[in-house]
């Protein structure tokens, strides 16, 4: 499959990796957005959110609990952070492998752009 994530897990691209497990990978935005610019990824292919459905409740979690446990490596847990998924057009998706940014070392705003 010609998915650049998938790319990434299968280490064919490379890319500097700050967390890797058995089912979940994170590793730094190409293009940073935030002085701190993370993606973390399921290892198996999702195009989008909508593709995630019941048997994936504890895949879903267990990314969270990476999460949290990178927050804290970074220490960027107390002064904050932003997770954000983007699905499909109009939610500014470009890589159709299901992703989560984390984003901090900057003052966040909302409305988001
Ligand atoms: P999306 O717009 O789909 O929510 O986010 C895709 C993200 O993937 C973007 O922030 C973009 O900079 C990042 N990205 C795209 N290609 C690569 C790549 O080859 N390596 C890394 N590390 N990040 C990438
Ligand atoms: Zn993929």
């Amino acid at each position: 499959m010609n998915c650049i994530f998938c790319k990434i897990v299968r280490k064919e691209i490379p890319s500097k990796i700050l967390y890797e497990d058995d089912l979940v990978l994170a590793f730094e935005d190409i293009a940073p957005q935030a002085p701190i610019h993370i993606l973390v990824i399921p290892k198996k292919h999702y195009s989008t959110v909508l593709d995630i459905n019941e048997n994936d409740k504890e895949l879903i979690g267990h990314i969270f609990m990476v999460i949290n446990k990178i927050v804290k490596q970074k220490g960027i847990d107390e002064k904050g952070f932003r997770v954000v998924m983007n699905c499909n057009s109009q939610g500014g998706q470009t890589v159709f492998h299901v992703h989560f940014h984390i984003l901090a070392g900057r003052q966040m705003h909302w409305p988001p752009g």
